[in-house]
């Protein structure tokens, strides 16, 4: 069996809800890894424990993704003997120089005793097994601030330590599901995607709402999303994907409304309809990938022009960033390269010469009143695509 401990970053800061975060990470956990076979899981001391007979090196590409997971190691286990502790360090160390290839490096020790009846502190520990290791391994050098290789030694009760080479690390954040439902609209752009990260790492749990404007825009715009969608999947156990028909909506808005218009206009029926899926998943808040300035629609006056519909909260995780922020984010979580695919959005379509900058929302609702927008919304409504994604069938992601 092959041990992984799992830290834990805002989860354990959590008080007397702590137990009912723990356990949620771990169902999550369980599910993300079920396509693994049989992991067995504890609870240690502040820790997760994951123990799998199977390959490691999947397993550790799956909780990378896993949100509320601080850090990870992979581990082997000693009893609190020295000797035992001190063979085990042995272990490790010479692993690594083969792995690397060298016969010499930098390195350090760092103890950490959880067990207070443990007889040495953890400086002492650290400097022992160090001096051990410099008996065994002349070669090595000891670099406190920059080594090449950092041993940790983790004292637990019981008569048991752990021993490790890498602290690799996840998301941070808190675990999906811990937060409640959001509605997250996305096209096919490079913002959506990130705010929806974002969200998911606070915990949220995001339903994908996609506007399709077929056939004016083609079906490698809808594959885009759908792509999106099962990378973003990697993220949280379960996610659906609902993808609207949204052509009618825009040739009405075309034909009864100002041009100018058109954009805010197309918006406001997203929330419109929005609301109606918001209510059917008792989802709490909207997402966006608004960022303020960034398009004639995403002036504060059309901000506050669009979001009226709703009365519950539109969270804008980027709102206050610069392209080149999110690009780079999107970059990280691996949602660029999909994005960037030439396919356009259904925002493109009619696409007003001079679109309104400063709304007014008496002015924007007037001219929305040209629409039937409850029988719109309705037929609209049955048309829904209804889309869902397991992360553990994204199997092909951990290899
Ligand atoms: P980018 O700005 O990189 O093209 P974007 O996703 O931010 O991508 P915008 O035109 O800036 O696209 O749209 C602002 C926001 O409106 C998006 O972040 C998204 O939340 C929402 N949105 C735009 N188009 C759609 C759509 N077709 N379906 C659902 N939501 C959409
Ligand atoms: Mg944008």
């Amino acid at each position: 069996m092959q041990q992984i401990v799992i830290r834990y970053s805002e989860v354990g800061l959590k008080g007397k809800n702590r137990h009912w975060f723990e356990n949620l990470l771990i169902k999550n956990i369980k599910k993300h890894l079920s396509v693994f076979g049989s992991c067995q899981i504890s609870k240690i001391h502040g820790r997760i424990i994951l123990e799998t007979a199977g390959e490691v090196l999947p397993v550790c590409n799956a909780l990378q993704y896993i949100p509320g997971i601080a850090n990870f190691s992979v581990a082997v286990s000693a009893s609190h003997d020295m000797t035992d502790i001190a063979e085990n360090a042995l272990l490790l160390t010479r692993k690594f120089l083969e792995n690397k290839k060298v016969e010499s490096a930098t390195f350090k020790v760092s103890a950490r005793r959880a067990d207070k009846t443990f007889p040495m502190n953890s400086m002492q520990l650290s400097a022992e097994m160090g001096g051990q290791i410099l008996d065994e391994l002349p070669a090595l050098r000891v670099d406190l601030h920059h080594p090449q290789m950092e041993i940790g030694i983790e004292i637990w009760p019981k008569n048991k330590s752990i021993l490790y080479l890498e602290k690799i690390p996840g998301q941070g954040g808190l675990p999906s599901g811990s937060a409640g439902k959001v509605i997250s609209l996305i096209s096919g752009g490079i913002d959506s995607p990130v705010s929806s990260w974002f969200m998911m790492k606070r915990g949220c749990t995001p339903i994908f709402l996609h506007f399709h404007s077929f056939p004016f825009v083609g079906e490698q715009s809808r594959q885009k999303v759908i792509d999106l969608v099962a990378h973003l999947s990697r993220y949280q156990p379960e996610s659906t994907l609902i993808i609207v028909p949204f052509s009618d909506i825009q040739k009405a808005i075309k034909t009864d409304c100002s041009e100018k218009n058109r954009t805010l206009l197309y918006r406001r029926m997203m929330y419109h309809i929005g609301e109606k899926i918001r209510k059917q998943y008792h989802a709490l808040a909207f997402v966006t990938g608004e960022a303020v300035g960034q398009v004639a629609s995403q002036t504060l006056e059309n901000l506050n022009c669009t979001a009226a519909v709703t009365t519950v909260p539109v969270l804008r995780p980027l709102i206050g960033m610069e392209k080149s922020e999110i690009i780079a984010w999107a970059k990280k979580i691996g949602t660029y390269d999909i994005s960037i695919q030439p396919f356009p959005d259904c925002c493109t379509v009619f696409q007003p010469r001079k679109p309104e900058i400063h709304g007014h929302l008496r002015d924007i609702e007037a001219d929305e009143a040209h629409l039937e927008v409850e029988k719109l919304i309705a037929e609209t409504m049955e048309k829904l695509e209804i889309m869902n994604f397991q992360t553990q069938t994204q199997d092909k992601f951990w290899s």
